[in-house]
């Protein structure tokens, strides 16, 4: 059995009045996250770390921010393309493991959800996502709610 492990970090600015997606499911705040996309910080690192995990680049070398046909698009349908990428490549998802950085709302409280949700898009078991929160102590970008940052790391084989 081959066994790879890939990882990703990602960050976007948060503004007021946007719509705030992450791990595919909205959450109510005053600020959402801006891109070109929907903006979902934790897809994203997900799915470049399964790419970088099957060496297929990148989410921004699939998906180019400047293709207009990725305009306001769900990331959950660029999720379901990259994990259809790495079944095409012969590989299958082992586990996830993620850490969301963000000040404020609480993410906590989400993370069930999130997790029903990203299971139901890659059709892998819940059980094999992790999502973790952190805020950063009001220090950095993150602290001052000027952006939200995640990381993920992926462990992906093949028989
Ligand atoms: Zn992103």
């Amino acid at each position: 059995m081959k066994i790879r492990t890939g990882f990703g970090y990602d960050v976007h600015q948060l503004r007021e009045g946007l719509d705030f997606w992450l791990g595919g499911i909205k959450i109510p705040h005053t600020h959402g996250a801006l891109g070109h996309s929907d903006a979902d910080v934790l897809i994203h690192v997900i799915c470049d770390a399964l790419l970088g995990a099957a060496n297929l680049r990148d989410i921004g070398y699939h998906f180019s921010d400047k293709d207009p046909q990725y305009k306001g698009i769900d990331s959950k349908i660029l999720l379901q393309r990259v994990v259809a990428l790495l079944t095409e490549n012969g590989y299958a998802i082992g586990n996830i493991d993620s850490t969301v950085c963000l000040q404020e709302p609480k993410v906590n409280p989400h993370i069930p959800a999130m997790k029903t949700c990203l299971a139901e898009v890659m059709n892998i078991p819940e059980d094999d996502i992790s999502v973790k929160a952190t805020t950063t102590e009001k220090l950095g970008f993150v602290g001052t709610k000027e952006g939200v940052a995640a990381y993920a790391t992926v462990l992906i084989y093949k028989d």
